[in-house]
């Protein structure tokens, strides 16, 4: 049976999206429903029809889910960010595992992925240490900063974000009500007129540091230094800046930082690493669990301390510097190159010597290097944004062929596509591990172990060996091998 659009169905939700959709079926048809769970009976109105699947509203719960919760957000349903919150955590985990399992085997092909249970998180609200909003003008004019509502660029109203930080809505308010007061305008994406786009926000979780940077089309901001000290009340304040982006496009943040009040960075810290966070630089949202997934790139990589390591896409140097204390030496490449000043003033600030950071593409910085022979590694660790490694990198690690590739990913589709053409060649997967860096959210984290099938020497360290015994072991000359 075929459906018309706007008819009414009913039906059971029986499966999951990889978008956290509802998945159900009424007379053979399929039904594709945004915010319907998991165990939920609802009534769904038809708003798209394709041949044998459609998409449905969810309109009534009619039986809810045993999964089913009351999201703590009011806004929820419309911004759209939180595409879980109604779906109680231990199930999140659930969909999260099957995600990155469920990729592994349709686009790379694994069988049956080597999977270890997925990392959950204790802090599942209030773990996030950035908030980005995008400032804009509601239906009557007045100034708003919010969310994008969906996949769209309409601005959600938001006071409070509470996966964020609670400072977060005192530094809005102090922001907002200095733009009236001085009448300056929001950025019009539509016009290309007006002056503040967005708010970039980042606090340090372990010293309390609070970095605000307002994101410009222009170069300064009526009242600039009345804003500063109204900032400045707000405990912890350590550095506020203004970022230049005149481009007309949806790139959030320029190339020019210009400091207004207090440090270029602030500083946070992962297990006893210091680090210093510049406002262009990338760095891990979720402290609480990065922990974890750090520790987790150090057991796979099972270091003995007389290995070269390379940390592709390295950031700030975070991966790179955890490793630099178990290996004899680091390289780490990473492009934006604020980032790559981060990395060393952090192995500085660490008294780590052994760590080396080059500026620019991993899939540029690596080619070459392996056509000048410069370029050996007994392992190589990659973080790639979503859209995974360039081709001429993946080949360029086949080349080198270290022991060990460790794939950090936060987007298990192209990591599925890029572990298919490294095990097509000299890579088995040997483990995969999820961690949960984004409750509420769809999005999930992988770390992955590959080991090369003809590495000569067995003699490092099996995965699994807590990292701590071997050392004790290892040192106290007792090897046991
Ligand atoms: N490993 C780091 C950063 C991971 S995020 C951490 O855990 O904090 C991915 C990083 O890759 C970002 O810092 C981004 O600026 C950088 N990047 C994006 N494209 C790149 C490329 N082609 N080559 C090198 N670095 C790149």
């Amino acid at each position: 049976m075929s459906f018309q659009k706007n008819e009414w169905a009913e039906l059971l939700i029986e499966d999951c999206g990889i978008d956290g959709e509802g998945i159900g079926k009424t007379d053979g048809f399929t039904l594709f429903v945004k915010d319907a769970v998991i165990g939920d009976y609802i009534r769904a109105r038809i708003i798209k029809v394709k041949k044998n699947y459609g998409y449905g509203r969810l309109e009534e719960v009619l039986t809810a889910s045993p999964y089913r919760v009351e999201p703590e957000c009011p806004i929820a349903r419309p911004c759209g960010g939180c595409q879980l919150q109604a779906l109680r955590y231990d199930r999140q985990l659930v969909f999260k595992e099957e995600k990155v399992r469920n990729n592994l085997k349709k686009l790379g092909g694994f069988e049956d992925p080597p999977m270890e249970p997925i990392i959950g998180a204790e802090h599942t609200f209030r773990y996030r240490n950035k908030a980005q909003y995008p400032v804009g003008k509601n239906r009557e004019g007045r100034i708003i900063a919010g969310f994008y509502a969906g996949r769209t660029h309409a601005i959600i109203e938001t006071e409070d974000c509470i996966l964020g930080m609670p400072e977060n809505k005192e530094i809005l308010r102090i922001i907002l009500s200095h733009m009236e007061k001085h009448r300056i305008e929001p950025y019009d994406e539509e016009t290309g007129k007006g002056l503040v786009r967005h708010i970039l926000i980042r606090v340090g979780h372990a010293t309390g540091q609070i970095m605000v940077c307002l994101v410009v089309n222009g170069e300064e901001l009526p009242g600039q230094k009345e804003l500063c000290k109204a900032l400045c009340t707000i405990p912890g304040m350590t550095s506020i800046s203004l970022n230049v982006n005149r481009q007309r496009n949806n790139v959030i943040l320029g190339e020019t930082v210009i400091l207004l009040y207090g440090k270029p960075a602030i500083e946070d810290r992962i297990g006893d690493l210091s680090y210093r966070i510049s406002a262009r630089a990338f760095y891990q949202v979720n402290a609480y669990q990065t922990v974890k997934l750090y520790n987790k790139v150090l057991e796979y990589a099972a270091l003995t301390g007389e290995e070269t390591v390379w940390d592709l896409y390295c950031g700030i140097g975070t991966i790179s510097l955890f490793l630099a204390r178990r290996a004899r030496k680091v390289y780490g490449v990473e492009v934006i190159p604020e980032a790559i000043e981060n990395a060393r003033e952090n192995a500085a600030l660490n008294q780590i010597s052994n760590a080396e950071f080059i500026t620019g593409k991993a899939e540029d910085i690596l080619p070459e290097k392996v056509r000048r022979n410069e370029a050996a590694a007994d392992v190589i660790v990659v973080d790639p944004p979503r859209k995974g490694c360039e081709r001429a990198l993946l080949d360029a690690i086949l080349q080198i062929a270290p022991r060990r590739i460790i794939y950090v990913s936060c987007e298990s589709a192209t990591l599925a596509r890029d572990l298919k053409i490294l095990c097509e060649k000299d890579y088995h997967l040997e483990k995969v591990c999820p961690t949960d860096q984004f409750p509420q959210t769809i999005h999930v984290e992988t770390v992955v172990c590959l080991s090369n099938k003809n590495a000569k020497s067995k003699d490092y360290v099996e995965i699994g060996v807590d990292a701590e015994d071997y050392y004790r072991i290892k040192d106290s000359g007792k090897d046991g091998k």
